[in-house]
């Protein structure tokens, strides 16, 4: 079938549920239609390895997406774009010229080279899967420290499973993190049951609906009831790439007012790799914050509105209880000063590099994003002597 629409929307989640809702808030008439792949409305992807497990509560993680009176078409992925034709190809058959296109197509899980049968942690109906897995006394296998790895692995612990973590950095959340706050968030895990074996990987293995076997770096083999990992994402950029927009950072390049290199194809969200004018350099990043601000400015830039996206985005995570947010560049190879209230339980961490404040992390410090956003955008100089005490404001 051939479709014609003002605006299309390719992927059906945080960003595109967001720009379809400023879309039809900024134009009342315009038709609307969005393509996912998965077969589920667009939801909030952060509960699924946090609040869910605490309450349930599966009902809450719609977004609100009526009143962007858009066709969700869901179960149905974009194939290819004709530029030149302004329309898009799906799987169903079916084609779709729009005046203006959003591309917000999220990323994929990296996998492991090896087996079948691993949950790789992202959508809901992994969470699903992962529900009907996690009984209480089940030993699930947790592979990777990073967000997902270890808020999963809290998670799991909190709903009565017997759980095994391993990645291969020497402590969780150790790219991110100080030392001495990776260490000792490492210890909390410990402390609250989890057998953390930081230095290994998995080399080999399979799981299966009767459990799991695992071949790990140590030479040891690992027996689980089931296999959770979380190895990151690659960015969606294949339809893109295959348009000939132009790529950076592994996503799609757009300026500051979402566009591509394509004047009516737009990007958001994880997908897309966003100038930073508080950096000086453009960035891309996989957070909740960054893909719904980023979703609506798109959805109000290509309705033909000046609202560009300069902020910087901000991210937060829960471990057990221990919770933070987090603003700009965390990489615990910058120069990092502590300043804290409780010693890893209430303070702040600076990230410095060349003079400048380049992140923020706010560990159960609340209501400082702005604050700590504006830290990043003064020009400083800053060292750690000048830079103590700047935050909470
Ligand atoms: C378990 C989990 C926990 C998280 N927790 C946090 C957190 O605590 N804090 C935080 O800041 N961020 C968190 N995030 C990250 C946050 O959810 C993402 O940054 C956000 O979902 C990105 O939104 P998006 O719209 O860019 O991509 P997504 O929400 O991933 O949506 C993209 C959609 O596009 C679909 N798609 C891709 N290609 C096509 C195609 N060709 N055709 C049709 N559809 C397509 C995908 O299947 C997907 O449904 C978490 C993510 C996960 C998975």
């Amino acid at each position: 079938m051939q479709n014609t629409v003002d605006y299309l929307i390719v992927g059906a989640g945080m960003a595109g549920a967001a720009a379809a809702q400023a879309l039809r808030e900024a134009d009342g008439k315009a038709t609307i239609a969005m393509l996912g792949d998965e077969p589920h409305p667009p939801y909030d992807r952060p509960p699924l390895s946090k609040g869910l497990w605490k309450d349930g509560k599966e009902g809450d993680i719609w977004r609100p997406i009526d009143k962007a009176r858009a066709t969700v078409h869901t179960g149905r992925r974009a194939l290819t774009i004709d530029r030149t034709a302004h329309r898009v190809q799906d799987d169903a058959g079916d084609a779709w010229t729009y005046r203006r296109l959003l591309l917000a197509t999220g990323g994929a899980p990296r996998t492991l080279p090896f087996g079948s049968g691993f949950t790789y942690f992202r959508t809901y109906d992994d969470y699903r899967q992962l529900r009907r897995r996690a009984r209480p006394g089940a030993h699930i296998a947790v592979i990777g420290g990073g967000f997902i790895g270890s808020e999963i692995a809290a998670a799991m612990t909190m709903v009565g499973c017997r759980v095994t973590m391993l990645f291969p950095e020497a402590a969780i959340g150790a790219r991110v993190f100080p030392v001495a706050l990776a260490d000792s968030v490492t210890a909390y895990y410990r402390e609250r049951g989890v057998d953390v074996r930081s230095g290994i990987t998995a080399t080999g293995g399979e799981a299966g609906a009767n459990g799991a076997e695992l071949a790990l770096s140590d030479g040891s083999t690992l027996t689980a009831d089931a296999v959770v990992a979380g190895l990151g994402i690659v960015p969606n950029v294949q339809l893109a790439q295959a348009a000939g927009l132009q790529l950076e950072l592994g996503g799609i390049v757009v300026d500051d007012h979402l566009r591509t290199s394509d004047p009516d194809i737009y990007a958001a969200g994880d997908v897309a790799a966003f100038p930073a004018p508080a950096l000086g350099r453009r960035m891309r990043v996989e957070h909740e914050n960054a893909a719904v601000t980023m979703g609506q400015r798109a959805g109000q830039c290509m309705a033909g509105l000046d609202a560009p996206y300069r902020e910087l985005p901000y991210f937060y995570s829960d471990l057990f209880d221990l919770g933070y947010e987090a603003v700009g560049t965390l990489d615990s190879r910058l120069e990092t000063v502590e300043q804290w209230v409780t010693p890893f339980r209430e303070g702040v961490v600076y990230y410095l590099d060349a003079g400048r404040v380049r992140g923020a992390l706010l560990w159960n410090t609340w209501g400082q994003v702005d604050n700590a956003r504006a830290l990043i955008a003064a020009p400083g100089s800053f060292d750690a002597a000048s830079v103590r005490g700047r935050l909470p404001k």
